[in-house]
């Protein structure tokens, strides 16, 4: 059975390619020139892929996000963005809206199709070995995929899951960031080394007691990140 991919975008032409394109690859494609229209029918049915436009006439594609989020039945289903230039990409990587991916307006149909196929095949990825990585005050469980820290569950995306989930099962190991790309977010992807760091910004900061002083996820300078098992001095 084909894919299910729902998109809201407000530009007729930029709808048609996308549809052509994804119902090309078998995918079955439903559009939404509106946010609100969109989300009644993503409610109704949820998809295994919403691509969403930002700049909409009425709601934004950044509400629709956070409403898909807070909704139970829709809240893993993956999201790319739709973005123009600028501004907006930095809102995309800035924000915690838990997208999974955007790309740039104007976009190759091909491109879009490729990154809605890897970020599928992500969501698919079947689980890997059963890990447990614990160490003081920390344990991460990639069965579960649950994270305690101090004594309480810590809520992370699956993109953030999966970063935390890579250092850890690796200690002390340096990685680069174009390293982390490729291990976490896939060969496939276009994504930029800045990518990496508000990841592991945003993961401090759900992890860490003072992320500008990290405990666990460490910089090491002018060559990446590890995750460090011990209270040792901090080399940020
Ligand atoms: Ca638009």
């Amino acid at each position: 059975m084909g894919y299910r991919v729902t998109i809201i975008e407000d530009e007729k032409d930029i709808v048609d390619l996308v549809r052509y394109n994804f119902r090309k690859e078998g995918f079955d494609v439903a559009s939404f020139l509106r946010g609100k229209e969109g989300l009644e029918h993503l409610r109704r049915n949820p998809p295994d892929l919403v691509l969403l436009d930002i700049m909409l006439p009425d709601v934004d594609g950044f509400e629709v996000c956070k409403k898909l989020r807070a909704d139970e039945r829709l809240k893993d289903v993956p999201i790319i963005f739709l973005t123009a230039k600028g501004e907006e990409i930095d809102r995309v990587l800035g924000l915690e809206i838990g997208a999974d991916d955007y790309v740039v307006k104007p976009f190759s149909p091909r491109e879009l199709v490729a990154r809605a196929k890897a970020v599928l095949r992500r969501r698919e990825r079947p689980a890997e070995k059963h890990e447990v990585v614990e160490t003081s005050g920390f344990r991460l469980d990639s069965r579960t995929q649950e994270v305690m820290v101090r004594g309480r569950t810590v809520e992370l995306s699956a993109l953030e899951f999966k970063l935390l989930h890579y250092l850890a099962s690796h200690p002390r190991q340096v990685f680069s960031r174009e390293r982390l790309l490729d291990e976490v977010w896939g060969r496939d992807r276009f994504v930029t080394p800045r990518t990496v760091d508000v990841h592991v910004r945003r993961v401090r900061e759900k992890i860490e007691e003072s992320p500008e002083k990290p405990r666990y996820l460490r910089t090491v300078r002018g060559a990446g990140y590890r995750f460090s098992l011990d209270a040792e001095q901090n080399d940020a």
